[in-house]
């Protein structure tokens, strides 16, 4: 793993957070997408050499807002970008990790996708991800 490419943050509003995080980190969300497959509205800030991702639910039962009904707003998931998802995904899998898909899914970002169980990583829902190309 290269390093941390983004950490998601659940939010209820955008419209509430995006201000928010730019008077945080002094600079405007470079993208805003919403993300049909997972149920979500992304807005993207760059740090440095990583990203904070904030998520949006567009459904009242979307796993977004699943979340911040059970522990509140607060980070959702750690991604960390590779190389190769699916050489990734079979390493984790040999190791003893679960994945919450079988094959890479597409993300936000222009990005293919894998989620770990979170019980087999302490607690943290970890996300790997890979530049499409
Ligand atoms: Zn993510």
């Amino acid at each position: 793993m290269k390093k941390i490419e983004h950490i998601g943050i659940a939010v209820k509003s955008l419209s509430a957070s995006v201000p928010l995080f730019e008077k945080l980190l002094h600079c405007r969300p470079y993208k805003t997408e919403q993300v049909e497959s997972e149920k979500v509205n992304t807005a993207f800030f760059i740090t440095g050499n990583s990203k904070i991702e904030l998520l949006e639910s567009t459904e009242t039962n979307g796993v977004i807002a699943r979340f911040i009904q059970k522990k509140g707003e607060g980070i959702h998931h750690i991604a960390f970008e590779v190389d190769d998802i699916e050489a990734e995904m079979n390493r984790l899998k040999n190791e003893g990790f679960r994945l919450l898909n079988e094959t890479p899914r597409p993300g936000a970002d222009n990005k293919l996708i894998c989620f770990l169980h979170p019980k087999d990583t302490n607690g943290i829902l970890i996300e790997i991800c890979m530049e499409k190309k």
